[in-house]
């Protein structure tokens, strides 16, 4: 039997100390703002479970954004030795209905945003008991859905004193499920265990480096994996949370960075872009934000110049998946490269960085053979440690683990001998020339660095020669109309010659998956009939 102490506890304790002031702050999506202390109201929430027949390993939902209420519900969850659920809105109303079936959800807290959206699949869901709508009476509307309550009213109903439930560490108490390109979405679980190290391990010096003396806003979302671990790591240290509710454009993002002096952020490269763009339009500058962590996707090197030049905020990059809980990487300049300035800094920033302590990782040829750490090789990257699952719920894709407990990422990447990561595609996504790999998402980065392209998508075209050569798609920002030329003429040089898009083609837009990222698949279709002029 493992140590028996809930993560729920440890953590809450720290945030609940009545002589300091940490709190989570929000723009909930009915009101301005709330000051919440979590550790009181978490409490309730699982007595208020516990009294409405909820316990051990029942799943419950949670589709909600990033707000105070949410981090209650989680570790009231949690606390009850229940596991918090998190689904993504943002996927397809089927694949929420196939992941609720799949994962049994027995009750789910909602905000009032995604009450149509439930309203639409609740009845498909059979395992579905009850429904708690993170608002008020007030503002809780007229809703055919059954078994409805109001959070503020339900919780009411409880007076907080609850010890929270003792159970084994490597319980499961979280549960997100993956938001694949192919198949059906597949769950992963997290332990108490699992989440406690990864919060650990994300707040050391070297990796997010946070304090005590941070006030955090974690604009990754809560339902995509975990907010990256900084609704755990945060309570932890005892960090002021600054939580965004639904707002996430760069208006309304710049708005609480400043009110509430935020130290240190997280998002995805869009959002980064949005904030960039805001202060360009208005002239503002960023007096307190100290740090962001920018993953989830390719940092492109223009976000990470900006941030550092223009506003003197240190950006980090990451890299992670949904079945890392989620951090896998981390881009802080380690003693050998701190001395680094200009262009040769900055190539190391594009790198995804090394992994903290207690995640091991290698890369490999499709025939598991190791590769050199040369920072040129790329092949298959793999990786394992206690916050990497070591299998998806309900035993399904298996194949992507081995026995050694190597998870197979599904990313290709090269690693420096310095143990610095660089992705350089998704398996399926790599372009193929000649047997040789080409990275799409280098020349995707390279090609977002022209002044006049909004995105780009590097796809690989079947060639006669080469097997398959790169076709560059770009949509251009309002108003702008570089040729051909024009953008193959910036690119050359900055990689290898055999590397260079043979062709490009303009298009309005690219298509997207529902979580946002560039649906490769689509467009490889869009262009099944393509000819390049080289062929
Ligand atoms: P998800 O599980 O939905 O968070 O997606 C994980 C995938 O996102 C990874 O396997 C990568 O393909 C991609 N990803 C995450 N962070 C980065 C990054 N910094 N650079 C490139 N790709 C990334």
């Amino acid at each position: 039997m493992a140590a028996a102490v809930p993560q729920a506890d440890r953590q809450c304790r720290e945030a609940a100390r009545p002589t300091r002031d940490r709190v989570a702050l929000d723009r909930g999506a009915d009101r301005a703002h709330h000051i919440c202390r979590i550790h009181h109201r978490a409490l309730k929430v699982a007595e208020r479970l516990e009294r409405d027949g909820y316990g051990l390993g029942d799943r419950i939902a949670t589709l909600a954004w990033n707000t105070a209420r949410h981090i209650e519900a989680w570790y009231g969850i949690m606390g009850v030795g229940a596991i918090y659920h998190t689904l993504n809105p943002r996927l397809f109303p089927e694949q929420i209905t196939w992941i609720m079936n799949n994962a049994g959800d027995k009750a789910i807290f909602v905000d009032l945003t995604f009450l149509p959206l439930l309203e639409k699949i609740a009845g498909a869901v059979k395992s579905l008991k009850q429904v708690i709508v993170l608002t008020d009476k007030a503002h809780l509307p007229e809703t055919a859905l059954p078994k409805v309550v109001a959070y503020e009213e339900w919780l009411a109903e409880a007076d907080g004193n609850f010890a929270w439930k003792t159970v084994d560490e490597n319980t499961a108490a979280g549960m997100c499920y993956t938001s694949g390109t192919t198949g059906d979405p597949k769950g992963v679980l997290y332990s108490h265990r699992s989440n406690v190290l990864h919060a650990m391990i994300e707040a050391m010096p070297d990796a997010m480096g946070l304090s005590s003396r941070d006030t955090i806003l974690p604009v990754v979302p809560m339902f995509h994996a975990n907010a990256w671990g900084l609704a755990q790591s945060a309570p932890m240290i005892g960090a002021k949370l600054v939580m965004p509710g639904c707002k996430m454009d760069g208006a309304s993002i710049y708005e609480l960075l400043d009110t509430e002096k935020v130290t240190f952020s997280a998002a995805v490269p869009t959002v980064g872009m949005m904030l960039l763009q805001h202060l360009e339009e208005t002239g503002k500058k960023l007096p307190y934000l100290q740090k962001v962590v920018i993953g989830g996707a390719s940092c492109p090197r223009a976000i990470t110049t900006k941030f550092q030049d223009d506003y003197d905020v240190q950006v980090v990059h990451a890299w992670g998946m949904t079945e890392m809980s989620p951090v896998g990487t981390l881009c802080t300049l380690k003693p050998d490269y701190a001395g680094l300035k200009g262009d040769a800094r900055l190539a190391v920033q594009q790198k995804q960085g090394f992994t903290p302590f207690g995640i091991e990782m290698k890369v490999t040829d499709d025939d598991d053979n190791e590769l050199p750490w040369d920072g040129k090789t790329f092949g298959r990257l793999k990786v394992r440690g206690p916050t990497v699952a070591r299998a998806y719920y309900g035993g399904i894709g298996s194949e992507q683990f081995d026995e050694q407990s190597w998870f197979d990422t599904g990313d290709i990447a090269h690693i420096d001998p310095g143990g610095y990561m660089q992705i350089t595609d998704r398996a399926k996504d790599v372009i193929k020339s000649g047997g040789e790999w080409i990275s799409t998402i280098e020349l995707e980065n390279l090609a977002v660095g022209h002044p006049d392209v909004a995105e780009a998508a590097a796809i690989g075209i079947p060639h006669s020669k080469w097997g398959e050569r790169p076709l560059l798609v770009i949509v251009l920002k309002p108003g702008r109309e570089p040729t051909k030329t024009h953008i193959l003429a910036f690119m050359d040089g900055k990689v290898a010659k055999w590397w260079m898009p043979d062709d490009v083609a303009f298009v309005g837009e690219i298509p997207h998956t529902a979580t946002g990222n560039i649906q490769k698949i689509t467009l490889r279709q869009q262009f099944r009939d393509y000819h390049l002029p080289t062929d």
